[in-house]
């Protein structure tokens, strides 16, 4: 069979099981199997493939199926402008969150050195693009997931940042110290009871800790503002991602807690998605 006969039959297959993108999906569980960027494999369609090389296509059809979002079958996912290691302890980064580094950068002048924390950095995908943009900042990464600092130590290496960013296994509530310029987060914040109405791909392989925000959906984000009133310099601008329909309340909480609401920033489907505040 060739790669192109291998196509057309696993886009059905997928198609079949109500998998959204059958063939963007198979073509890059192809290029996977093979090898080869996706790229090449369009441009070799007619090429046979080998019995071990379909042996080991047929499992990663296998996984998507059963719905394993297609970023942790590859095992990385393309954010910002680099390529990050990615596995199911941490969330798959999302283009929407791409609005925290464009809303940070915009605080961040180009010559200034400052430090910045990121509380909940996942697989560091927000911190790493902030620094490969700035090349006199330095930054540290809090994560309460072991298995999540692991992933954001290996994707600080790959983009040779590893020198000025610091990850620590740690709940924000424990870390203190020195004061930050600029905190960012994106922390959980969906309510408990929606957690079970995400799409299966979402509910089923991403990190609930990642995701929970508990019975209000704030549960995190109130104790990153409150933490932040003590991690933060005098005039340091706190930049948060959050939920559809929740600005109103987590205005209220940055003002309670002595910010200032500098922006409210939209994301590509014309939602509310990012708050930029200062502590003043
Ligand atoms: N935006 C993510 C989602 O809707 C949630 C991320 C989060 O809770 N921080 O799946």
């Amino acid at each position: 069979m060739d790669y192109e006969n291998i196509l057309n039959q696993a886009s059905l297959h997928l198609k079949n099981f109500n998998i959204k993108n059958p063939r963007l999906d198979s073509e890059l569980l192809l290029s996977k199997a093979l090898n080869i960027s996706r790229e090449d494999l369009l441009l070799n369609l007619k090429k046979k493939i080998s019995f071990n090389k379909h042996k080991k296509f047929n499992i990663l059809l296998k996984k998507r199926e059963r719905r394993m979002p297609v970023a942790y079958i590859l095992g990385y996912k393309d954010f910002w402008k680099s390529k990050f290691v990615i596995n199911n302890s941490v969330l798959i980064p999302r283009p929407d969150t791409e609005l925290i580094v464009e809303e940070s950068l915009k605080c961040l002048p180009k010559k200034k050195s400052k430090i910045i924390l990121d509380i909940g950095t996942g697989s560091g995908c927000i911190i790493i693009s902030i620094l490969k943009e700035r090349p006199k900042l330095t930054a540290v990464g809090l994560d309460i997931s072991k298995n999540a600092i692991k992933i954001a130590k290996i994707n600080a290496k790959l983009q040779h940042l590893d020198n000025r960013i610091e990850f620590i296994n740690s709940d924000v509530d424990k870390h203190r110290g020195r004061k930050y310029d600029l905190i960012i987060s994106n922390p959980p914040y969906i309510k408990k009871i929606k957690i079970s109405r995400l799409e299966e791909d979402v509910r089923n392989f991403e990190p609930k800790l990642a995701l929970d925000g508990g019975f209000s959906g704030y549960l995190s984000v109130e104790k990153v503002i409150k933490k932040s009133v003590d991690l933060l310099k005098k005039n340091g601008k706190l930049v948060l991602e959050i939920g559809h329909g929740q600005t109103y309340y987590i205005s209220h909480l940055l003002t309670k807690y002595g910010f200032y609401i500098n922006k409210i920033s939209k994301d590509l489907s014309k939602k509310e998605r990012c708050i930029i505040s200062t502590k003043y």
